[in-house]
């Protein structure tokens, strides 16, 4: 199964060229889910050849605008590119009101149903029941109210081993066996092992997107272990006290929340416009987590 992360956004809040606002866009099968919405997400997704008509869900983290100013013309140019889909929403309190008070004075009137539910800052909820994969919320400590995702793939299936496969097995059958069931003859029979034909499922795999947060110890338990974490390193240790001073967290303390939460391997990204280059952040971080690299835009890694 498909379930990938590709980066539109690393930067923070103050413009700076070549680096854009949070966005990203997690692929799972065919579904594409968004996460945060910074100012011309729409034209990073054409630039990364993601096709907007793909978009079933949008999670925005919470109401600065570096993380959700793209929002409201995506949901215009989806309009007038004649969708009709059911497209959901997530995201903080206000969010609602902001949207359909623009789309009001505008006279805009969508028509594809799209769907918004509220995110609760305090205390983890589950979001989402896909076929593929459940997201829940993961309450992050920032200036405002916060939510990070939590994405975590449903078990999988097994592998049918193609060079077993009894050729006479009717193709109907081979679902059967990657559940898991042996298939059985009229009397009830085994006729082919499941054991015989496949290998067990790989393990199901999960993703933490944490942005903005301050060096935050209440979240660790619940992202313990995941494959892939993606935590804000808006600044370097020369900025610590100002760093907790506005919520945010430095390479370093990313690191020490992937060391904490034992994870699999860390991304950092949201990097302040006072950087001018990127490569201090990734020596800090690996200096404490060695399994790090940086989100670069327009790059997509495999959870
Ligand atoms: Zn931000
Ligand atoms: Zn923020």
């Amino acid at each position: 199964m498909t379930f990938n992360l590709t980066i539109l956004g690393s930067g923070s809040a103050t413009p700076i060229l070549n680096r854009h606002p949070t966005a990203q866009v997690v692929a799972i099968e065919g579904d594409y889910f968004l996460i945060d919405c910074g100012e011309g997400t729409q034209y990073r997704l054409m630039e990364n050849h993601l096709r907007p008509g793909r978009l079933k869900y949008i999670f925005i983290s919470h109401l600065h605008g570096d993380h959700y100013f793209g929002l409201v013309p995506l949901l215009s140019s989806l309009n007038l590119s004649g969708r009709t889909d059911d497209l959901w929403l997530f995201g903080p309190r206000g969010l609602w009101e902001i949207i359909t008070t623009q789309f009001r004075y505008s006279d805009t009137k969508l028509n594809y149903p799209l769907h918004f539910q509220e995110t609760d800052p305090h205390q983890p909820t589950q979001l989402l029941d896909h076929p593929n994969v459940r997201v829940e919320t993961i309450p992050l400590q920032h200036r405002i109210d916060c939510t990070g995702f939590l994405f975590r793939e449903k078990n999988r299936k097994r592998k049918l081993i193609a060079e077993k496969l009894p050729a006479d097995l009717p193709v109907a059958f081979y679902r059967h066996l990657k559940d898991g069931n042996d298939v059985l003859d009229d009397l009830g029979q085994v006729l082919y092992r499941a054991e015989d034909y496949t290998i067990p499922a790989p393990p199901a795999r999960s993703y933490a997107f944490c942005s903005d947060t301050r060096y935050h110890e209440a979240m660790f338990d619940q992202i313990r272990g995941v494959d892939l974490l993606y935590h804000e390193a808006s600044f370097l240790d020369d900025m610590e006290a100002l760093s907790e001073k506005y919520f945010h967290s430095t390479a370093r303390q990313a690191a020490l929340t992937a060391v904490q939460a034992e994870v699999g391997r860390l991304m950092i990204g949201h990097f302040s416009s006072r950087y001018k280059t990127t490569d201090e952040f990734l020596v800090q971080a690996r200096s404490v987590f060695p399994e790090t690299v940086l989100a670069v835009e327009g790059e997509t890694t495999e959870v």
